[in-house]
């Protein structure tokens, strides 16, 4: 294509333990499809201590890592790929700011608003730049000769 701002990019997306147990999983799946991305990669799985440590290792020295790794372990969270023009920037824009409490305020109409239950039980995850991207999606998939597949964790 001529025009390379048409081209598409992928991001990762989370629906965390929260959104999960909470059943938010269909709406926010709708909400994706609604807004012009393709989910190319779904898995259900569950990760355990050391792997939630290592994919969330920049925040490893902040006060609620332990919390936050608790958390994360806590239930099974759907990863999925997505995919259009933009992806990256337009599903940040979508799940709105970190806290829920903050973005049913400035963001109410943004998942995190609707679905976030606090700060760190927010319901969602994406990706914020084309080095996490390549970084998180090669964390939970990897491409083999036979096809796509989940490297770990899946269920
Ligand atoms: P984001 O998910 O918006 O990129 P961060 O990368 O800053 O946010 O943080 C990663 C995750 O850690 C957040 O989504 C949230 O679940 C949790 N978190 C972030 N900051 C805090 C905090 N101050 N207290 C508790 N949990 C937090
Ligand atoms: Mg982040």
């Amino acid at each position: 294509s001529v025009d390379s701002s048409i081209e598409s990019e992928r991001t990762l997306a989370i629906i965390k333990p929260d959104g999960v147990s909470g059943n938010h999983t269909n709406s926010i799946k709708e909400t994706i499809l609604n807004n012009g991305f393709k989910i190319t990669e779904e898995s259900f799985i569950q990760l355990d201590e050391d792997r939630v440590k290592s994919f969330y290792a920049e925040h490893s020295s902040r006060s609620f890592f332990p919390s936050l790794v608790q958390y994360m372990i806590s239930g099974p969270m759907l990863i999925m790929v997505l995919e259009k023009g933009n992806a990256i920037a337009d599903w940040r824009a979508l799940i709105g700011p970190t806290d829920p409490l903050k973005a049913k305020v400035t963001h109410p109409h943004s998942v995190r608003a609707i679905c976030g239950l606090d700060l760190q039980k927010n319901c969602v995850h994406g990706s914020d730049s084309p080095q996490s991207v390549a970084r998180e999606i090669s964390f939970f998939f990897e491409r083999t000769s036979s096809g796509h597949v989940s490297k770990h964790d899946e269920l």
